[in-house]
């Protein structure tokens, strides 16, 4: 039998000046075809972004998924129960922007993934998957020219439907 994940201590992280400071250094806020604000370091295979949190003297080290930890520091912990995921209405899973998050169960990720993956041009129907379209975004910034973001941005997204088929932004 394996011990219950002791939760993680959200409030304290996102009230860690260093922590919040290597976060913020990690998302790109520039301009961009959407309104997501990409994640610039670690990528899980669930398309997570994924940074090393808290500090070690103080016990609260360790490696957190960026989104719920910018849920903690832009909305604050409360809301940020055992059962309780941050979903992203743009189903961008490395979207670093706060006004794209929300709180819900897994559920109704699941139903989400199940009802938008066919969609055309959708977010979910990369066929790289959400870590290959995460990677690819990641990757398309950091190697772009100064001023020319956008464009690498909009041109990582499409690269994940080949057919051309695309969906205008919800946002
Ligand atoms: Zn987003």
């Amino acid at each position: 039998m394996t011990a219950p994940t002791p939760a993680v201590p959200w409030r304290a992280l996102a009230a860690h000046p260093a922590t919040v400071e290597r976060y913020e250094a990690k998302v790109y806020r520039g301009p961009g075809p959407t309104s997501c604000h990409w994640w610039l370091g670690a990528i899980s295979d669930s398309g997570h972004g994924k940074l090393r949190a808290g500090s070690r003297p103080a016990g609260t080290s360790r490696v957190v998924s960026a989104h719920v930890l910018g849920y903690a520091i832009h909305h604050g912990a409360a809301a940020l129960q055992a059962s309780a995921i941050v979903r992203h209405r743009c189903d961008e899973a490395s979207c670093q922007n706060p006004e794209h998050w929300l709180i819900g169960d897994r559920l109704q990720n699941i139903l989400d993934f199940q009802a938008r993956r066919g969609l055309t041009g959708h977010p979910l129907a990369d066929l790289r998957g959400a870590a290959g379209r995460a990677v690819a975004v990641r990757d398309a910034i950091l190697a772009a020219a100064p001023g020319t973001e956008a464009e690498a941005i909009a041109a990582a997204l499409a690269a994940g439907h080949p057919t051309g088929d695309r969906q205008d932004t919800l946002w």
